[in-house]
C-alpha cells in the first residue's frame, strides 16, 4: 500500500489482523519550530522540517526520525529524495522486521541514500531492543550509562556569541563548539576564546574553505582548539590529509565520514585525528557502532553529532553518545536548547554536563500525541 494517504490519526485504525502478521509503517511529516533561528555557514534556520516514523508489528511500536532537511544543503539528500527512497524501494525491505544488519545488507541495491537508509534501520534497532526488552544503549554493546554532552552554537553578532557561549559554560556543558565560515573564523574564535577564556573549544566550518584558504585556517592555531570539524569539500579526504599536515590545530571530521570505509581511509591517510558520528548520516547505529569501534583502534577519537534532531532523533543519539567506545562529548544537548515544546513526554535533562539515555525499552520516549498531532503537516501509510 504504498503511498496511501491517511486522513484520520493513525491510532485510530482500529483494523488489526493476527498480530504476528500485522504490520504497520507510517511517516509523519511534521515542521516544528526552532526557540532561536540556527545560522551555519549554510544559511539560518527557523523550522526543523522532520520526517517521524512509525512501526507497529508484533505488538510493539518503534520509532525513528530521518535526519534530511528540506534543502540538501548539509548532503544531496533531503525530505523529499529521501522520502521517495524509502516509498520507492526501502519500506517494502522491512515487511518482516529484519535485524538492522540484515536489512542494511538487503537495501545495498540502492546506493548512496544514507539518511534515507538510516531513517529505516535505526527504527529497527528500536523494535529489537523493545522486544527484548531492554533499553537501546544497553542493546548496543558496552556502555559508559551516561552522555558527556557538548554544545553547539550558531553565528550570531559578537555580543550575542560571547552571551551564549558564557552563559553554555555556567550551565555544565563540557565542550562549546561554535560555527565560522570564510572571512569570519579569526573574529569569531577570538571573540569567543575572550568570553570564556582557556574553555574547551572547537569550531566547525561545515565544507566552507579550501586548502587555498590554509593560511588564514593557520591563524586559528593560536587559539588552542579541541579540534577543526569539516574545513573542507563535504566529500573530501585527501585535502584534509594535506591541511592537517599544515596546520596545528587537530581536525574533525564530519560530512565526509559517510561509512566505515571512509573512516579507514580517512585515518590511514592521517586526514583527521577526531571523528564525528552522525548516525543518521552513516546509514544508521551498525555503521556508526563499525566507526566507533575502528577510531577506538587507531585511537582516534569520537563524539556523537546532531542535526537538530527532535525528542526522537536525540535519544538515539544519546544511546550512541553513552556508548563505551565514544570518548569525546557530542553535540546532544537538552531538547529544551533548541525547541519549546517538543513531540516528546520525556525530554533529556542535562546533569553537570551529562545525559542519561532513557531507561524504558528502546529509545524509551513518551510521544505527546497531542503536540505530534500538532506539528503533523500530513501523515503517510507506507505499509
Ligand atoms: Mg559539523
Amino acid at each position: 500500500m504504498v503511498g496511501f494517504f491517511l486522513s484520520w490519526p493513525a491510532e485510530k485504525i482500529t483494523f488489526r489482523p493476527k498480530l504476528w502478521l500485522y504490520m504497520e509503517l507510517i511517516c509523519h511529516r511534521i515542521s516544528i519550530p526552532l526557540k532561536t533561528p540556527f545560522v551555519t555557514s549554510f544559511g539560518a534556520q527557523d523550522y526543523r522540517t522532520a520526517m517521524i516514523f512509525e512501526m507497529k508489528h508484533n505488538g510493539i511500536t518503534a520509532f525513528s526520525e530521518a535526519v534530511t532537511d528540506k534543502e540538501p544543503f548539509y548532503s544531496y539528500e533531503d525530505n523529499t529524495t529521501a522520502f521517495h527512497i524509502i516509498e520507492a524501494y526501502l519500506a517494502e525491505q522491512i515487511k518482516d522486521a529484519p535485524t538492522p544488519e540484515k536489512f542494511i545488507d538487503r537495501v545495498k541495491f540502492v546506493k548512496g541514500h544514507l539518511m534515507a537508509k538510516a531513517a529505516l534501520e535505526m527504527l529497527l534497532w528500536d523494535y529489537h531492543a523493545k522486544e527484548e526488552g531492554i533499553p537501546l544503549y544497553r542493546y548496543i554493546g558496552p556502555t559508559n550509562g551516561k552522555a558527556q554532552v557538548g554544545i553547539s552554537i550558531g553565528m550570531a553578532g559578537p555580543d550575542e556569541m560571547k552571551k551564549q557561549t558564557s552563559n553554555a559554560v555556567e550551565m555544565g556543558y563540557k565542550r562549546i563548539k561554535v560555527k565560522i565560515k570564510k572571512g569570519r573564523e579569526d573574529e569569531i574564535v577570538k571573540n569567543v576564546r575572550s568570553a570564556i577564556g582557556d574553555f574547551p573549544l572547537s569550531v566547525d566550518a561545515n565544507t566552507d574553505f579550501s586548502l587555498e584558504d590554509t593560511e588564514a585556517l593557520k591563524v586559528l592555531d593560536k587559539y588552542n582548539l579541541v579540534y577543526m570539524e569539516q574545513p573542507l569539500d563535504h566529500d573530501d579526504v585527501m585535502d584534509h590529509a594535506e591541511l592537517a599536515r599544515r596546520i596545528n590545530t587537530p581536525i574533525c571530521l564530519d560530512e565526509s565520514i559517510i561509512s566505515r570505509d571512509r573512516a579507514r581511509k580517512a585515518i590511514s591517510s592521517r586526514a583527521c585525528t577526531v571523528i564525528n558520528i552522525k548516525p543518521g548520516r552513516v546509514s544508521g547505529f551498525t555503521e556508526s557502532l563499525a566507526i566507533a569501534k575502528l577510531a577506538r583502534e587507531h585511537g582516534i577519537h569520537t563524539w556523537v553529532g546532531g542535526m537538530l534532531e527532535t525528542g526522537v532523533g536525540r535519544a538515539f543519539n544519546v544511546a550512541l553518545a553513552s556508548s563505551s567506545f565514544i570518548d569525546y562529548p557530542g553535540d546532544t544537548s537538552p531538547n529544551e536548547k533548541y525547541f519549546e515544546k517538543d513531540i516528546v513526554k520525556n525530554p533529556f535533562k542535562m546533569e553537570n554536563g551529562f545525559i542519561t539515555p532513557n531507561e524504558g525499552p528502546g529509545i524509551g520516549v513518551e510521544i505527546d500525541r497531542e503536540r505530534l498531532e500538532k506539528v503533523t503537516i500530513d501523515r503517510v501509510r507506507l505499509l
